[in-house]
């Protein structure tokens, strides 16, 4: 059972695989992609996958068969367990309980090569209802506190297999990338009474200087104080703190936006691996009024040094000004 542990110096959690024991030449140096013979996210190998726990395909009612167009599977290799009673528990200074969670893999694709960046909209909108779906479903598991949905794109990225997939951890803690914004954006509503993203939305499309793409119901732009080249923030318009309340139509313009905006990547840096994740409101906070479900996209194009991790400082040597116009400029497809 892997177990979670608390750094009481900062607060962070951290997934201790117990189970997986790794000798030190289990660690390459480099990085190798993953080239098997046999895709196990391939049509026909269903059977190399854990059975599924939901898939959109014709006819409807035959799991685990082909014929699918997106396919959600529990992780053969999960970080966390879904069995279990939740066992929170202390050591003296330390505080530790066991890795109860969800770890799943969201197929998006049963082509072999090609994802977000290069489905077509209809075909991105149905990846973003199996999000949608999956999160509501684990919501009702009172053990779970949040959950994180997320993408590596290219063996730099963290990607171990090439077929196109995002994955999705729920969680028995709030991260604390995700508490932090809560936190952040909490003060600034409890001050001003306006949702700091929405402030965000509505002074980005004002200025117009970092936007990257945009729709009537969804924006795209580079962060004002983006971490690394090319990171990109993607919003919609109306408030909503819980991604997987997001409406049919906001849906489909995400997935036109977020198209739009990884093929314009894929063009303009020659397909970067990249890092995408969605940070939606954890599940105790309900339609809160200071968080905004987002987007962000992050380029893999820098590897993190001593002074990044040290310090928690990014030196990011594009401004975001200039990525968004280059962006921009790049024809869209
Ligand atoms: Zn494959
Ligand atoms: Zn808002």
């Amino acid at each position: 059972m892997p177990e979670l542990r608390k750094d009481p110096v900062v607060g962070r959690w951290v997934i201790i695989a117990t189970e997986r024991v790794r000798r030190p030449t289990d660690f390459p140096r480099r990085v190798v992609p993953a080239r098997t013979a046999r895709c196990p996210f391939c049509p026909g190998h269903e059977d190399e996958t854990p059975p599924e726990v939901l898939a959109y395909r014709d006819p409807p009612d035959a799991p685990d068969a082909t014929g699918w167009r997106v396919r959600v599977v529990p992780n053969k290799f999960p970080a966390l367990r879904i069995e279990g009673e939740l066992d929170r528990r202390g050591e003296g200074v330390y505080d530790l309980m066991n890795g109860i969670g969800a770890h799943e893999v969201v197929i998006e694709s049963p082509e072999h090569s090609g994802g977000l960046e290069t489905l077509p909209p209809p075909a991105v909108a149905e990846v973003l209802r199996a999000y949608r779906a999956r999160i509501a479903d684990l919501k009702r598991d009172a053990r779970l506190r949040s959950v994180l949905v997320f993408k590596n794109h290219g063996a730099e990225a963290g990607a171990t297999v090439d077929h196109p997939h995002s994955q999705l951890i729920a969680t028995p803690v709030v991260p604390l990338v995700v508490a932090d914004e809560l936190h952040q954006s909490r003060a600034y509503h409890d001050y001003r009474e306006r949702c700091l993203f929405c402030d965000i939305v509505r002074q980005e499309t004002a200025e117009r200087v970092r936007i990257v793409a945009e729709s009537e119901r969804i924006v795209a732009f580079a962060p004002f104080a983006a971490r690394v080249p090319f990171e990109t923030w993607v919003l919609p318009r109306p408030h909503a703190a819980a991604f997987e309340q997001i409406a049919d139509d906001v849906l489909s313009d995400l997935a036109t936006v977020l198209g739009d905006v990884l093929g314009r990547m894929r063009r303009t840096l020659d397909d970067p691996p990249y890092n995408l994740v969605l940070h939606s409101a954890p599940f105790g906070v309900g339609e809160s009024p200071s968080y905004h479900w987002h987007v962000e996209i992050l380029p893999k194009l820098t590897g993190l040094a001593g002074f990044e991790l040290g310090s928690g400082f990014h030196i990011n040597p594009v401004p975001p000004e200039d990525a968004a116009r280059l962006l921009r400029e790049t024809a869209s497809a």
